[in-house]
């Protein structure tokens, strides 16, 4: 957080520590204390940025980073992110069954390869390989290191013409949407491809027209990455229109260019949700792509897939023979070693669900999406995804009860949204970024974020509709962005807060109108035999409109840390019962440097984390200066630091992040900073 621009945490905490558990540590250890109570002393003995000279009980260990990782978000409520969360009883067993094997130990383990190379086979045949084609493929850590050997197989083959021709091959670049995921420019910079990134906008849909792309393409161009599925609206790029529009180029140019096709997410939610689409493999020039199994493939994080089309558009420079006990394998990845575990999961998958099983799944997604849409569009907001809009091809009455996915725009059970002209209008003090801040707060992780080049004005909401966000979960989610934009409505710098009456009819209209369209056609439910199979999804209940009730009670004001006058000035406060004044230990921070009015008129009537929380960031977007936490002269040499390095052997910070100064801008030009990414995973 930002607070570490105006301090060094580290710093403060150290200055108001003792360590009387430190010498209990030395003297007596952990004999003092049954271990349980002992997790203060045992974690002592840990450094935080060096290994430990001697390690801490399994217990320790285990308790201190169980303890840390609950400060992460619940995957459940990460509505960021479109990687799978959840998986069945019997998935996770059979993960932890194979949890210590590496899948490229081939001969050691032949199931995991057996199955490695049956997965390969049923993708292949779902994305509709011909069959005169000798489809191949691997497995991968994620879409990423998918993308790279998909771009690295293009570039190949590129160069190898090239040369062949007597051309030079030194300049190759490469033409995608510049709503394209990170990893798609991470190709480019790290394997010396120019991106040229086709500039997307509302008109566009926020991806790429395939006309807009013909015109970045020239004789170095190594292929096109076509995006089934952005990752900011969902909308689905137009492979066949990209195929159709190149083979045009060919015919006036000569130019023979490739596309592989980043389906992250889409690969495996259009084949189920719709078979019919023509994107695969079916169409002409796509060569190659890429999936993560842990998004919409349904398995944890850490698996990907590429395949190409024919053995033949993978390079063989690209494929590595391996000889080891006896055998010979093949390998043509950029890791070497990798979990089996996930790829059995995948199997499980396809096995437990089947062609059906993941259509179903896909059908309540888009269901689940489009009744959050139609309420975010009854409210204060305007949805820029399209999955809820009626498909232009096919007339969808009011009446329809049918929830084929096909009657509606094609694209990823995503949601975008931004506040509503109107609203904007209304309340012009309203940040759009507080929602994103304010759901937090409620547990809802949703990003807030800009628009890509050629749109970035725009400020947009994101939700995924994965598989665990069920109907119930998403009537909350609704409830508690209503409640929260209703809030903010009501606040204003400078009058007193009030909350919109819950029960308003704008408030239930919202819901009753999304949740309207009837659930009971053939395909509205995932098989009861499945492990899918969700109680959720029972329809119809009503939706508790609960407006939060915690308002904060003033918190009594009796500081802990601070000895009380009887105490001994020369005695270390060794027992806080008698040195302290006796109170409970609780900390009461206290906003000294907010004006009182904003004080008390914007944050008291929220809930206690909410009250921090909101304080925070209005610290920071009102630029005021954080003197609670920096002291007016702060001192260039720290005491406590050299303490810390003394006494623990710590470098005082971790080396996590580069300093800005050290990010390129892919031009090899040091010291040039870049625009930043929306983080899109
Ligand atoms: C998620 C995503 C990626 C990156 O995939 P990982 O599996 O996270 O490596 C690339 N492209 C798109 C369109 C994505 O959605």
């Amino acid at each position: 957080m930002s607070l570490s621009r105006h301090i060094n945490a580290d710093e403060v905490i150290e200055k108001s520590k003792e360590h009387p558990h430190r010498k209990h540590t030395a003297q007596e250890g952990r004999q003092t204390f049954h271990q349980s109570w002992s997790r203060d002393e045992d974690a002592a003995r840990a450094p935080k940025y060096t290994i430990p000279e001697v390690g801490i009980p399994s217990k320790a260990a285990y308790q201190l980073l169980h303890d840390e990782t609950a400060l992460d978000g619940n995957p459940l409520l990460n509505l960021a992110s479109f990687v799978h969360t959840w998986m069945p009883p019997e998935a996770n067993q059979l993960i932890m069954e194979n949890i210590n094997k590496n899948q490229v130990d081939l001969d050691e383990y032949p199931a995991a390869t057996i199955i490695h190379n049956r997965c390969i086979s049923m993708l292949a045949d779902l994305w509709k390989a011909p069959k005169d084609t000798k489809a191949i493929g691997t497995s991968t850590a994620g879409s990423s290191e998918a993308i790279m050997l998909g771009g690295l197989a293009l570039k190949k083959k590129w160069q190898e013409a090239r040369k062949a021709a007597g051309k030079d091959h030194y300049h190759p670049n490469i033409v995608f949407g510049s709503n394209a995921q990170v990893a798609l420019e991470k190709f480019a910079r790290y394997w010396d491809v120019e991106a040229r990134l086709v500039p997307v906008n509302a008109s566009t849909n926020y991806v790429m027209n395939p006309h807009d792309a013909i015109p970045f393409i020239d004789e170095n161009t190594i292929g096109v990455m076509v995006i089934l599925g952005s990752t900011y609206t969902g909308h689905f790029e137009d492979v066949q229109l990209m195929s159709d529009l190149l083979d045009d180029l060919e015919k006036r140019t000569g130019l023979d260019i490739p596309i592989h096709v980043d389906g992250a997410s889409g690969a495996f939610v259009a084949p189920f949700a719709y078979p019919n689409y023509k994107w695969a493999f079916d169409v002409k020039r796509v060569h190659s792509i890429n999936t993560s199994g842990h998004k919409f493939g349904l398995v944890y994080a850490g698996l990907g897939w590429i395949l190409w089309k024919d053995e033949s558009m993978l390079h063989k420079d690209l494929i590595f023979e391996l000889h080891y006990l006896g055998s010979v394998e093949y390998s043509f990845t950029l890791n070497f070693s990798k979990p089996a575990a996930p790829i059995i999961a995948q199997m499980y998958n396809f096995l437990n669900l089947g062609f059906d099983g993941y259509r179903r799944i896909a059908i309540k997604d888009l269901r689940n999406a489009r009744m959050l849409s139609r309420a975010l569009e009854a409210t204060y907001f305007k949805v820029l995804s399209n999955i809820h809009k009626p498909s232009k091809n096919q007339a969808v009455t009011d009446n329809d009860d049918s929830d084929d996915p096909e009657l509606y725009e094609r694209g990823l059970p995503v949601v975008s949204f931004k506040l509503s002209d109107k609203f904007i209008a209304d309340y012009p003090h309203v940040q759009q970024a507080w929602i994103q801040s304010m759901l937090r707060t409620k547990g809802w992780i949703a990003p807030n974020y800009n628009a890509p080049e050629g749109e970035a004005e725009t400020e947009m909401l994101r939700i995924v509709v994965r598989e665990t966000l069920s109907e119930d979960l998403c009537e909350r989610l609704i409830v508690d962005i209503l409640e929260i934009t209703e809030a903010l409505m009501g606040t204003s710098m400078y009058s007193r807060s009030t909350f919109v009456d819950p029960s308003s009819p704008t408030h239930a209209a919202g819901v009753a109108t999304a949740t309207s369209l009837p659930h009971s056609s053939a395909f509205s439910r995932v098989p009861s035999h499945s492990a899918y199979a969700r109680p959720d999804d029972v329809v119809g209940e009503g939706s508790a409109l609960a407006i939060p009730s915690s308002l904060v009670a003033p918190i009594a004001f009796n500081p802990p840390y601070a000895p009380s006058e009887s105490s001994s000035s020369s005695s270390v406060p060794n027992s806080p019962l008698l040195s302290f004044p006796q109170s409970l230990p609780v900390a009461a921070l206290h906003q000294q440097t907010l004006p009182a009015r904003v004080t008390h008129t914007l944050l008291l009537p929220f809930s206690f984390l909410f009250h921090m929380f909101t304080a925070f960031f209005f610290l920071t977007s009102l630029h005021l200066p954080f003197s609670f936490f920096s002291s007016p002269s702060r001192p260039s040499q720290s005491g406590s630091a050299v303490m810390l390095s003394k006494t623990l052997h710590q470098p005082d910070k971790d080396h996590g992040r580069p300093e800005k100064a050290n990010f390129g801008d892919g031009d090899n030009e040091g010291g040039v900073s870049q625009s930043g990414f929306a983080r899109q995973c």
